[in-house]
């Protein structure tokens, strides 16, 4: 059983300053805090500037959930979208016609908040230098991890070394820390897509003012939802594509096209789609969107090195879950290393492997749920699942509202730290470890929770 000694602060180093590693170090700042354990967090990121280019990202309501638990869940809502009534409405590509409506119940403090990245990404910084939770580096690309008994030694690109008891690998879907343990590639999902963002403002009549819209035809979907406060209209327009057909085509805001391509893609959809693709810049970005396999083991080195985010569970965006998957991921793993390292009364916290242990057990069923689901939902959208594969338009039209009904309800009603504390305390009937809840209520909620959104298809 660890107690961390007051005055030897933990050393963690994260591997990645995206969404994922940011907001972990907030949330393992928050619950270490809580505790009263030391820890010293340094943050590695490649680039030369913590930023996100410019698009959209849907922070979902579990996800926001976890930053209003922070306690700058108000100003994320000064930024982001917001919903009036409707999450979604799924329209027919040739005339805008209604296919299903799926409403959501919105108007409490912790709600859905699509946002820019740029945004998200600027508070999450910002936060950490306000609550001087960590020190960020910029310019220190990692090239591999190294086992040196006690710690880790992190290796980066510039010759440079740097030492941690924990390394947190929140490097995304081409992690060079994952590399290190496992042989494996992306995968190809089959589909590209477009992105952008344009002013609403910019549009001659729009009827959608507060919602996301998808217009669907066989293996082409178009995807927009208002975020900055509803006044900038977030674009992703996915295609399916032969792979030979996009060789050319990368997973990176380096990789662009002509705005052509997109208006070729999308001839035949009605005016308002048409008006959206035609108000894109003029060379907007085209990514591949691959996931990976799923991976049974998120921890290694005896548990001195954890995988997080995408670099875990990289997921196609087809349920607009992946970075919120990455929040739970670092609010878990804040709320276990807590425990461990103020020496909580339970066997889960023994050690660092048993307590990486722990964050696998809580967290590695539901986001591979949410890696799998992402593909389905994506095959849903674009009419490629084996129900409708065949089948004309017209013909695929019921099987859209019948799978896509419930697909976020899992994703946006869990209760994550009950499922936590479930598991932690050997509740869950799987992993019984006999002794009972933790000693210590790591985790405490800044800001009351509330309950759920209720999601309702119409
Ligand atoms: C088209 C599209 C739309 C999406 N829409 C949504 C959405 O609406 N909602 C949602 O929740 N999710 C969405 N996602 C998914 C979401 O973007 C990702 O799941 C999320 O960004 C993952 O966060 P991460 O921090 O794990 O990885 P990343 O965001 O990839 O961040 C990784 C960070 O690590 C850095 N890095 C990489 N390699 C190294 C290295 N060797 N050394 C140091 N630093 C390194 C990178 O520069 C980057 O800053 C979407 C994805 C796509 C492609």
């Amino acid at each position: 059983m660890v107690v961390q000694e007051r005055d030897k602060p933990f050393r963690i180093a994260i591997v990645g300053g995206g969404i994922g590693g940011l907001f972990c170090t907030l949330a393992i700042h928050h619950h270490c805090s809580a505790a009263g354990v030391p820890v010293a967090i340094d943050v590695f990121e490649q680039a030369s500037q913590y930023k996100e280019i410019g698009a959209g990202v849907g922070v979902g309501i579990n996800a926001a959930r976890l930053i209003h638990k922070l306690g700058i869940g108000q100003k994320l809502n000064a930024f982001a979208g917001h919903r009036t009534g409707v999450w979604i409405s799924f329209r027919r590509f040739d005339n805008s016609e209604d296919i299903m409506t799926v409403s959501v119940k919105d108007d409490q403090a912790i709600r859905q908040a699509p946002c820019a990245r740029t945004d998200l990404l600027d508070l999450l910084r910002e936060t950490i230098e306000q609550r001087e939770a960590a020190t960020l580096h910029t310019k220190k690309a990692c090239k591999r991890v190294e086992d040196a008994g006690s710690s880790v030694r992190v290796h980066f690109a510039d010759s440079t070394t740097a030492e941690a008891d924990l390394v947190i690998a929140c490097d995304g879907i081409h992690s060079v820390v994952r590399d290190t343990f496992i042989v494996d590639k992306p995968v190809f999902s089959g589909t590209i897509a477009y992105r952008g963002v344009i002013p609403i403002a910019s549009l001659s009549n729009w009827p959608f003012p507060s919602y996301s819209v998808a217009w669907l035809a066989k293996h082409r979907h178009l995807l927009v939802f208002p975020i900055s406060k509803n006044e900038q209209l977030n674009i992703v327009a996915f295609v399916t594509k032969p792979e030979e057909d996009v060789s050319d085509v990368k997973e990176s805001w380096t990789s662009i096209c002509d705005r052509k391509d997109v208006e070729d893609d999308f001839a035949g959809f009605d005016k308002t789609p048409q008006e959206v693709i035609s108000l894109m810049p003029e060379q907007p970005s085209k990514w591949k969107l691959n996931d990976r396999k799923p991976l049974d083991r998120w921890h290694y080195m005896g548990g001195k090195v954890v995988l997080l985010g995408d670099a875990a569970h990289a997921m196609l965006p087809h349920l607009g879950a992946g970075a919120g998957q990455a929040m739970e991921d670092g609010w878990v793993l804040g709320r276990a290393l807590s425990e461990h390292l103020s020496g909580a009364k339970n066997s889960h916290f023994e050690s660092l492997e048993s307590t990486a242990k722990l964050y696998q057990t809580v967290r590695l069923p539901r986001a591979q749920k949410t890696q799998a689901t992402s593909r389905a939902a994506g095959d849903t959208y674009e009419m490629q699942s084996a129900e409708m594969l065949e089948k004309t338009f017209e013909e695929c039209i019921p099987f859209i509202a019948e799978q896509t009904r419930e697909r976020m309800k899992f994703v946006w009603e869990e209760d994550l730290d009950a499922a936590y504390e479930k598991i932690r305390d050997g509740l869950d009937g799987k992993e019984p470890n006999g002794n009972g809840p933790s000693t210590i209520a790591a985790g405490k909620a800044v800001v009351p929770d509330v309950s759920a959104v209720s999601i309702e298809a119409q």
